[in-house]
């Protein structure tokens, strides 16, 4: 599957919360919540146990989905907790293509679509107050898409000890198109125009870029996050797993670490040292028992080389998940950094 993703702050909010996952089988979007650097870090968080439970080998891609989710839950709570922030929580949205399969697995208010010869088909359910109130018919779409508490959402990772997603398979076409997105889009751009300014005559780039474009000039009033998968006209059947467990997971099973620290252990925060951007392991502050933050390298990319709103994160410290989502981050940073 050919995939692009594309995120942006938007118009209005000082702070990107969003985060996303492109792959050439996997899609994910996830729209932190909780202010501050809560909503951002859950998000990241969030994607980052994705990529740890999704490509596990000798299972299913149903329980590989069900297992992320609830270790995505649980790692949000634990670093809630750890870091002090009580309304931590994200939504997640994925799709994981094996074959002519995706597998949709969600909680929240993102969305995932499937564009099929030229028709838009929502395949996700908004877990929001007013989603539900569309599905009983006491509001039409176009109603909940401006109602004043369409941001009510009924269900979030990191929200509550038990998380219930959809998880659901459906059958791909060659040239079918996916998209996922967080509601930074669907609030300002409707279900047609996303058909049209993502029709297939647009490479994934292009669609990406004009939905974006779409949500800043209906006013970008939150981050916008948009992850496009181009089914192969081709498509051989693939069973992934990419991520191989790493020998320090054996390590750590014959130091009987606890499993919950040693997760966390596996990731990583950005801080700002010596006016450089530092890679440091573990959770920032470190609480309940928990110590395991330290520097891992401080890499020559300075602080003041990049945008003001990304240096204030660096500042309050930023967790950005595991060696995937590390890489990830680095190559935006570096991005950014090369573009001012
Ligand atoms: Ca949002």
């Amino acid at each position: 599957m050919r995939t692009v993703g594309r995120t942006d702050i938007g118009k209005v909010r000082d702070e990107n919360e969003d985060a996303y996952l492109a792959d050439e089988q996997t899609l994910v979007v996830a729209d932190g919540m909780g202010g501050y650097e809560a909503g951002g870090t859950a998000a990241r968080l969030a994607i980052s146990e994705v990529e740890k439970h999704l490509y596990k080998p000798l299972k299913r891609a149903r329980s590989n989905i069900a297992a992320a989710f609830v270790a995505a839950n649980n790692a949000v709570r634990k670093a809630g907790v750890d870091l002090g922030y009580s309304q931590m929580g994200t939504t997640l949205t994925l799709a994981l293509v094996q074959g002519d399969i995706a597998w949709i697995g969600h909680v929240g208010d993102s969305r995932a679509y499937l564009l099929c010869e030229g028709s838009l088909r929502r395949l996700t359910n908004d877990h929001s107050l007013v989603g539900e109130l569309v599905r009983q018919g006491k509001l039409n779409p176009e109603e909940a898409r401006v109602h004043p508490r369409r941001n009510v959402i009924t269900q979030a990772i990191g929200s509550r000890e038990r998380v219930k997603p959809d998880i659901f398979s459906i059958a791909l076409q060659p040239g079918d198109r996916l998209i996922l997105c967080t509601d930074g889009l669907t609030t300002g751009v409707d279900d047609d125009q996303i058909a049209a300014l993502a029709s297939p005559e647009n490479s994934p780039d292009e669609a990406a870029d004009n939905l974006i474009r779409a949500a800043k000039k209906a006013g970008g009033a939150d981050n916008i996050t948009v992850v496009i998968g181009d089914q192969d006209e081709k498509a051989p059947v693939k069973r992934g797993y990419r991520f191989m467990v790493p020998i320090v997971v054996v390590a750590a099973a014959v130091l009987g670490l606890a499993t919950a620290d040693y997760a966390l252990s596996q990731n990583y925060y950005l801080s700002s040292v010596n006016g450089r951007v530092a890679i440091n392991r573990g959770l920032p502050g470190g609480a309940a028992g928990y110590r395991f933050g330290r520097l891992e390298k401080l890499t020559a990319i300075r602080v003041r080389d990049l945008p003001g709103y990304f240096q204030k994160r660096l500042e309050r410290r930023m967790v950005v998940g595991g060696d995937a989502t590390l890489a990830k981050t680095m190559r935006d940073i570096e991005r950014m950094a090369v573009r001012r």
